[in-house]
């Protein structure tokens, strides 16, 4: 008898996007390779727990469309923009769970962020709801200290020392984002003029 097919491994790529950049798709695309996945949702965050984050949402979901329209495994849900209050990541999970029940999840994070992901809300249903892999970033450690090693795996990818917050601090003192950002991202932040006054 043949063997019963593999469930759809699916990344799920969270983030505030705000704006999104070579980073978060270096990171997405090595996760897809390196787990073999079929697919990299990214989401961009409503309003985070974490943060104050000022740039309209659909700017940000925008932004995150157009960066990712090349690559054929890479969607944008719009779950966390269209959900009312406060973003948590168990949110994400069981929306993204709730529409593919039959998908093995995998939540992709970078080393800053899996440092506080004892912090998160219910964040022992949040391993039942997906794996989690954890990405080196320079600047950071990447360790599972303290963490369910069966949960979370580790994976290096090649270190961009690059952040929204440096882009938008970029924008507003008028150096160029280029090559730090797809152009098309580019092009999106000079037409909207976001970033110019808010660093
Ligand atoms: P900000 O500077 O506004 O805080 P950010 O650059 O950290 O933003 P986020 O949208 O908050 O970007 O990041 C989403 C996810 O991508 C997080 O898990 C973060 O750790 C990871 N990430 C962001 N930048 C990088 C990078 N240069 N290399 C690896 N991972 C990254």
């Amino acid at each position: 008898m043949a063997d019963a097919p593999r469930p759809p491994r699916v990344g799920v790529m969270g983030g505030t996007f705000d704006p999104i950049h070579h980073g978060h798709l270096v990171a997405a695309s090595e996760v897809a390779q390196s787990f073999d996945l079929d697919e990299v949702i990214f989401v961009p965050t409503g309003q985070p727990w974490h943060k104050n984050v000022v740039t309209p949402a659909e700017h940000r979901y925008l932004m995150t469309v157009i960066a990712t329209a090349s690559n054929p495994r890479f969607t944008v849900s719009r779950v966390d923009v269209d959900r009312q209050g406060t973003t948590y990541t168990i949110d994400t999970l069981r929306d993204l769970h709730r529409d593919r029940p039959d998908a093995e999840l995998f939540f992709i994070t970078g080393a800053d962020a899996v440092a506080q992901i004892l912090n998160w809300k219910d964040v022992e249903e949040l391993w039942s709801l997906a794996h989690f892999v954890a990405v080196s970033r320079p600047g950071h450690t990447l360790s599972v200290s303290g963490l369910p090693r069966q949960d979370v795996s580790l994976l290096e990818v090649p270190a961009l020392a690059i952040s929204s917050t440096d882009c938008r601090s970029r924008v507003s003192r008028g150096f160029p984002v280029w090559y730090l950002v797809p152009d098309g991202v580019v092009q999106y932040i000079t037409k909207h003029h976001l970033y110019r006054s808010n660093a």
